[in-house]
């Protein structure tokens, strides 16, 4: 896909107006760096081409990635999962040992806003999003076993879907759902018909 080409229709249901602001602000360029297997932490150089885009997209819509807004996306795109508030809190107190947790909130808030990463109740935790300057991602397959993510975009699907939930008369809330799963790897050692087995006694 070019930059010249039209906007695919994926606006024929309701979205939050930062989601309809951040898909609109996103389309110009369609920087596509190469995708790494979402189980395995990227490569740096990935990371690196990834936070360029970032800063990119920042300066097109006039916003500031700050050093602590870069370095908490940075820790995502290391890490290759999803974090959870303490361990990002912890990898950041590493770097910046006065770290307090309302400025990773908000720093999070903010890449949230920008589409920069996104944000999983199944696994309760955030995820950096490796093709922020391509599609949104609709469609997040969440590994409950590991907090790895499949990233996927499917307008298609997600209409039918906001037009079942539209039939129900609620509204989405949200452009992004998630789908539990387990990642191949997590199958191996936890097969789904197994996942709940807690040892009881
Ligand atoms: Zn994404
Ligand atoms: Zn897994």
């Amino acid at each position: 896909m070019t930059a010249s080409e039209p906007v695919p229709a994926r606006r024929g249901f309701l979205l939050p107006s930062r989601h309809l602001a951040r898909a609109s602000r996103a389309l110009p360029i369609q920087i596509k760096p190469a995708m790494s297997a979402p189980s395995r932490p990227p490569r740096n150089d990935s990371v690196g081409a990834q936070l360029s885009v970032a800063e990119t997209l920042c300066a097109q819509r006039g916003r500031r990635l700050t050093p602590i807004r870069r370095k908490v996306l940075e820790l995502l795109l290391r890490h290759g999962r999803s974090l959870k508030a303490y361990e990002l809190l912890d990898a950041m107190r590493a770097v910046h040992p006065g770290a307090a947790p309302p400025t990773v909130y908000r720093a999070l808030d903010f890449l949230m806003d920008e589409g920069l990463i996104h944000r999983l109740d199944a696994v309760n935790a955030w995820s950096a999003c490796h093709d922020a300057g391509g599609a949104p991602h609709d469609l997040l397959v969440v590994c409950t076993g590991c907090g790895a993510v499949a990233e996927v975009s499917d307008p298609a699907m997600s209409r039918q879907l906001a037009e079942r939930v539209a039939q129900t008369g609620y509204a989405l809330a949200t452009h992004e759902t998630e789908i539990r799963a387990l990642c191949p790897q997590c199958q191996k050692t936890q097969p789904a018909d197994a996942g709940h087995h807690h040892h009881h006694h």
